[in-house]
Parts: C-alpha cells; sequence; structure tokens
C-alpha cells in the first residue's frame, strides 16, 4: 500500500531533504486535499493519519533516505490519503479457498447459504423475538427459537445450543458429572486441537476422569467395572481427527447405553462433526448422525454448527428431557450461550434440513462436498489458458486430478476425488523461492486465493471454486505482480 519513501539510491543527483523541510501536522491538515478527506472521515481519523506520515518522512529525513519532493505538501497528502485507507480497511477478508479442504478451520469453515445469510441481514438490522415468546406477550426462552426444530431433525426429545461444540462438551460435564467420576475409553482422550484435549476439557468442568481399557482396545467389561456410587457418567468420545487402526476393540453406544440403564448412569456421546444426514447417500464417506446416537440409548449428543452440519459457529446439545433440563438450569450456560447473530444463522440453516430433496443444492457445505470430480475437471480444463496466460513465462499450469478432504476433523483418512490446476516453475533451480513468491502474489489479490504447495508446484484445487470469474477476474493483477 505504501511505496517505499522517497529514496536517493542512485541519487547523488537526487537532493536529500531534512526533517526541517517537512511541514507541520497542523499545516498538513490544512493542505486542500487533507481538508477534503477531513470533511469525509473526520478530523480524529486525518489527525492520526496525518501523525503517522509525518513521522515516517521524519524517520526517513534522519535515515538520509528522504528527497526533496517527499516533503511536498501534495505528496504527503498523497500518503495521508494511502494511511487512511490501510487504517479502514477490514482486517477480516473473504478469501479463495483453493486448498482443497472444504470445511477449513483457519478459513472460517461452513460457508452459511444464501437464504441464511438474509435472514440475517433481515433480523439483525430490527428489535427481534430473541427472549420474547410473541404469542404470550411476555419473556421468552432463546433455545425455543431452535429447540422444536432440532428435535425434528434428530429425533431428540429436547436440545439446547451454546457458543461452539467445545461449549457444549464443557458444559455437559460440568453440568451432569462436576464433583465425581467420568468414565472414557483411554482410546478416545481426543486432542481436537488448540487447548482443547478430553482430560483437560474433565479437569476444568471440576470432573474427574476415569480411563478404562487401553490405547487400542476397551470392551464392555472395562467400563462395568469402573462404575461406583461415585460415577456420574459414561462419555463416549469421536475420534474424529484420527483412527486407530489394526488389533481395536471399542465399546458402541448401544452397548454403552445397555450398562448405563442398568447401572441408572447417563450416557453421553461427543460426535464433533455429526452430520445431520447420512452422508453415504450422497456418496460420502460415512459420518455418524446424532439421530443415530440417540436411537442407540444416549441421553446426550454434542456436536458442531459450523463443521458438516454447515451452520454457524455452535455447539448443539441434544438429548432426553431430563438431562437438557440439568443441563440449561446449569449456570455456566448464561456464560455460554449463543448470541443472537449465530442463533439467526443457525435456525436459518436448520430450517434447509426440512426439505432433505434441495439440502445438496441449498447447503453451501454439501453442495461443496458433493460437486463431482468431473465438474470440477472441466472447469479446470475451461480455467487452463486464462491462468497460464496470468503466469507465463515463468510457470506452466496443467489440469491435475487431486484428493481434496472435508476437513476440520471430520474423517481425516477419507479423501475426496477433485481436480486441479498445478503450477509448476519453469526454472529447475530456485523452484521453492518462486513458488512461495506466487504464493505470496496469490494471497495479495484483493480477494486473496489460498492454494496449496506440494511436490514442487503450486495446487489451486477448485472444489471451493464455485464462482469462476472470482479467480479469472483478478488474472490481469496477478499477471502484473509477477511481471
Ligand atoms: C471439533 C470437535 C470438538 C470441538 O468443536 P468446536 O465446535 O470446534 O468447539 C469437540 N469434540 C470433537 C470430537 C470434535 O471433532
Amino acid at each position: 500500500m505504501h511505496p517505499p519513501e522517497e529514496s536517493v539510491v542512485n541519487g547523488s543527483q537526487a537532493a536529500k531533504a531534512s526533517a526541517k523541510d517537512l511541514p507541520s501536522v497542523d499545516r498538513l491538515l490544512k493542505q486542500p486535499d487533507v481538508a477534503a478527506l477531513i470533511a469525509e472521515h473526520g478530523h480524529t481519523l486525518l489527525a492520526r493519519c496525518c501523525r503517522e506520515v509525518i513521522d515516517r518522512a521524519r524517520a526517513a529525513a534522519l535515515a538520509g533516505s528522504l528527497s526533496v519532493a517527499g516533503v511536498q505538501p501534495g505528496r504527503l497528502a498523497a500518503r495521508v490519503a494511502d494511511a487512511v485507507q490501510t487504517r479502514l480497511a477490514p482486517r477480516m477478508r473473504a478469501v479463495l479457498n483453493l486448498t482443497g479442504t472444504v470445511i477449513h478451520t483457519n478459513l472460517g469453515r461452513a460457508l452459511l447459504a444464501e437464504s441464511a445469510l438474509d435472514d440475517l441481514l433481515r433480523i439483525m438490522a430490527c428489535p427481534n423475538n430473541l427472549e420474547y415468546d410473541l404469542a404470550a406477550g411476555g419473556r421468552g426462552d432463546r433455545d425455543s427459537l431452535i429447540e422444536e426444530l432440532v428435535c425434528d431433525i434428530t429425533g431428540a426429545e429436547a436440545a439446547t445450543v451454546v457458543n461452539n461444540n467445545a461449549a457444549a462438551v464443557l458444559l455437559t460435564l460440568a453440568a451432569l458429572g462436576r464433583g465425581r467420576e467420568v468414565i472414557v475409553s483411554r482410546g478416545e482422550l481426543v486432542e481436537i486441537g488448540g487447548a482443547f484435549r478430553m482430560p483437560d476439557v474433565m479437569a476444568a468442568a471440576g470432573a474427574t476422569l476415569v480411563e478404562v481399557g487401553t490405547t487400542n482396545r476397551t470392551h464392555p467389561h472395562d467400563y462395568e467395572r469402573a462404575i461406583t456410587p461415585g460415577t456420574a457418567l459414561l462419555m463416549k468420545v469421536h475420534t474424529s481427527n484420527y483412527m486407530v487402526q489394526g488389533f481395536t476393540a471399542a465399546v458402541d453406544e448401544a452397548q454403552l447405553a445397555e450398562i448405563a440403564q442398568r447401572h441408572g448412569v447417563p450416557l453421553a456421546s461427543d460426535l464433533g462433526a455429526g452430520s445431520l444426514v447420512d452422508l453415504a447417500a450422497y456418496g460420502l464417506p460415512r459420518e455418524p448422525t446424532p439421530q443415530e446416537k440417540l436411537a442407540a440409548g444416549c441421553d446426550v449428543v454434542t456436536f458442531s454448527g459450523d463443521k458438516l452440519l454447515g451452520g454457524p459457529q455452535a455447539g448443539l446439545i441434544v438429548g432426553r428431557k431430563q438431562a437438557i433440563s440439568t443441563i440449561r438450569k446449569f449456570p455456566m450456560k448464561r456464560a455460554l450461550r449463543l448470541s443472537k447473530l449465530p442463533l439467526a444463522a443457525l435456525e436459518a440453516t436448520l430450517r434447509l434440513y426440512l426439505r432433505p430433496e434441495r439440502l445438496a443444492r441449498d447447503l453451501p457445505t454439501l453442495r461443496l462436498l458433493t460437486r463431482s470430480q468431473e465438474d470440477i475437471l472441466s472447469m479446470a480444463n475451461r480455467l487452463l489458458q486464462d491462468v497460464q496466460d496470468a503466469v507465463a513465462p515463468r510457470f506452466i499450469v496443467d489440469v491435475q486430478s487431486t484428493l481434496g478432504q472435508i476437513g476440520s476433523g471430520s474423517l481425516p483418512v477419507e479423501r475426496l476425488p477433485s481436480g486441479a490446476l498445478a503450477i509448476s516453475p519453469v526454472e529447475k533451480s530456485g523452484r521453492g523461492r518462486a513458488l512461495d513468491a506466487l504464493a505470496d502474489a496469490l494471497r495479495e489479490l484483493p480477494l486473496p486465493v489460498i492454494g496449496r504447495i506440494a511436490d514442487d508446484r503450486l495446487w489451486l484445487d477448485l472444489r471451493c471454486l464455485e464462482r469462476a470469474e472470482l479467480l479469472t477476474d483478478q488474472l490481469p493483477q496477478l499477471k502484473e505482480a509477477l511481471a
């Protein structure tokens, strides 16, 4: 955004300016172009930007790198205009996810459906019935806005919702297990990433973790023997981001539910992604659903709103009336509750599930996941020449089959057959640097393009590119950046 201060690199002939030659901030504020900016943005922002520009010029003067031209008021005013643009530009920006990972945690996970965005805008611009019962004309409960819908879709008796699934797990453990014992298989003590590790969450919730079985094998009698009068909960955790293979055994929810019922202890299951539809019906790898875990006899099931569900960040807690009621009344719920913004987006997303025949069209996550490799490859072939022209002559581009992934820890082993534009440097030497420079140029575009470098190429997986012009419209700028 800021070109370097006027430099005097070749400039024995270019005269240097000194700090004394710079105008004061007050004088710069009176320069006509700056005055026009004050009329638009106000004095506060402009005073700050003028100070910033003068400070930078003074530092350049002290370093002996400020030219006489660089102290002219018109030149300084142009820098002030740049500084205003930079300061006002949003730090949170839209990007093009061409990484091949559909639900990318670093890139904001699920995309909201168009209809959810419409609802969100409409409702957030007005007061709303977040906690107001329109039928009775009195105080209402925000959970009631989505509870019926969630129960309808999952078959649960009751449901509540919090900030994210980590909060859902924490709240469930605290409400049902605080001060008592929670039994979990050693094979399921997962770390989700960041600071979310099951044993730590257990400790934070004030529950005592009782590990049973071994890393690879846990049997029904392991749970059975660990149950004592101090047992509050049996807990099952979906090993969403890794897989234990080989000589393994685990106890499923149906078997655990039988044990739990016999001992009068509730059973909770943390699903992580928790798809609300059977992905196998869409030709995708299977992922457990809350429906089947509830049918198997779980008292509580927790899952994320912004993974396979395809909505905003949220944590859904579904299950039996009594358990959900205890969870909802627990004081920590207030600290973890969902705000009106994601709540509106979640409701609109859940409503899409009422029309399952249209889901693969209406829900962006499912639409992207079900996009055929053939379709993606044909798009890659259509874009090949334009992209080749933009990156020539230093790079060559070809269309390649590739494997993407669902992401967000869902189905870590399964891969999605996809198609990509693979860009390779022509020169053998310095390939790593050339690829890094290309990746930088792509990220510096107005709509930053995020690809993936592997096997001496930069891969642009086109699965998540639904509107080709978002890429092609930027190719002239890319060409210029690479020139
Ligand atoms: C992703 C995940 C979580 C955390 O969910 P967030 O919505 O990211 O807070 C918890 N448990 C499992 C098994 C997960 O996969």
